[in-house]
């Protein structure tokens, strides 16, 4: 029996995105391989409603990070004197991109899970120190979903562009892409798109390309995979297999309703899941108001630690995602993101009361 997985992505599959992984073999510098290519760019801008003439969708192989550090490595002017939010792992890797790649940066550090302080943020870029902000839109270190709309209002007001990680949120929540202080959005195939893993999407502003510096990576430098991309062309072998399995999951969004659509879903499930373990006694460790459609955090059971609880949820097909560093011992994550059937809620919700219950 497959398992279903309920950790961030990689998602389970739909069958028609299972079966367009492997359904034909394209070499990548062929008009077919090129015709899906540009199926997908156009899918991508669609998910949002982006004008094609104001933004491009880029894809090159990699994970979300590789997404994040392409955004950051190419977009980035170089003087440009970035803050960086950070309330979770994700937010604490932009800083780290930012390191590693010289740019210039500061950090907002917040605890993890904390919720951004807006009036403490308008007063930072309101002091006129900073060009641009990179922020996370849905923390999944805890499922918090960051206000981004209003993060991107401060911004337009204060003249700072704003770099989005929307990895595990694009396709299900709503992402500023009207703002115009939104510069980039880095996301991936494989969270709430339900693609495969292997394909790494950053959405920007094609003025953005135009003023992007000179190249300080080879590979993940984004003018340069969007020229190629725009006149049918890459500049290097792509994940042919993720770019196949992607447009056939962005039919199948289109066809469910587009991201709002995933939005309510996802959120009908978690609700489910809530009320199962808000009986067994199991409390969210985030207010389910302050959580993504996409994934929400629990405490632990009481007297249960993380690895008995994982053991007997995947012990009857469940995949659950642990707390990270510190938050191991204090909560687990649950994420209802990919292909879960009515059957698969029925049974998860049987398999938790099974395994909590009985401890
Ligand atoms: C999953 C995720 C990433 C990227 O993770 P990869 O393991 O590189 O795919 C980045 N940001 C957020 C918010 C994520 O949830």
């Amino acid at each position: 029996v497959r398992s279903i997985l309920l950790n961030p992505g990689p998602v389970s599959l739909s069958e028609g995105v299972r079966n367009a992984v492997a359904s034909t073999d394209l070499c990548h510098r062929e008009a077919e391989y090129f015709d899906v290519q540009d199926e997908v760019i156009t899918g991508l801008l669609q998910v949002y409603d982006c004008e094609r003439q104001a933004w491009a969708a880029v894809l090159m192989g990699g994970s979300g990070t590789t997404a994040m550090e392409a955004m950051l490595a190419s977009l980035l002017p170089s003087h440009s004197r970035l803050l960086v939010i950070e309330n979770g792992i994700y937010g604490e890797r932009l800083s780290r991109i930012a390191e590693i790649h010289a740019l210039e940066h500061a950090a907002m550090r917040l605890d993890w899970g904390a919720g951004i302080d807006l009036a403490a943020l308008g007063e930072l870029l309101g002091a006129g120190g900073f060009s641009h902000l990179a922020a996370v839109h849905h923390e999944t270190t805890t499922g918090r979903l960051n206000d981004v709309a209003a993060i991107a209002d401060l911004c337009e007001q204060h003249g700072v562009s704003l770099l989005l990680d929307s990895v595990s949120a694009f396709g299900a929540e709503a992402v500023p892409f009207d703002s115009p202080a939104v510069m980039a959005v880095a996301a991936t195939a494989n969270k709430c798109l339900h693609g495969i893993p292997g394909l790494a999407i950053v959405l920007c502003r094609r003025k953005a390309l135009e003023q992007a510096p000179t190249a300080r990576s080879l590979t993940l430098h984004l003018p340069d995979w969007a020229s190629h991309q725009a006149r049918r062309s890459t500049p290097y072998t792509p994940p042919v297999n993720a770019v196949l399995a992607l447009s056939q999951a962005l039919r199948e969004l289109r066809d469910q309703g587009g991201w709002q659509a995933r939005g309510t879903h996802y959120r009908k499930l978690a609700g489910q899941v809530a009320t199962t373990l808000g009986a067994l006694g199991v409390d969210p460790w985030l207010p389910a108001a302050e959580s993504s459609c996409a994934l929400r955090s629990y405490r632990l059971p009481p007297g249960m630690d993380y690895n008995a609880l994982h053991a007997g949820l995947k012990q009857r097909g469940f995949i659950i995602y642990a707390g990270q560093g510190g938050l191991f011992n204090e909560l687990f994550r649950l994420s209802t993101m990919g292909e879960i059937s009515a059957y698969d809620m029925a049974r998860l919700q049987q398999a938790l009361r099974a395994v909590i219950a009985g401890r």
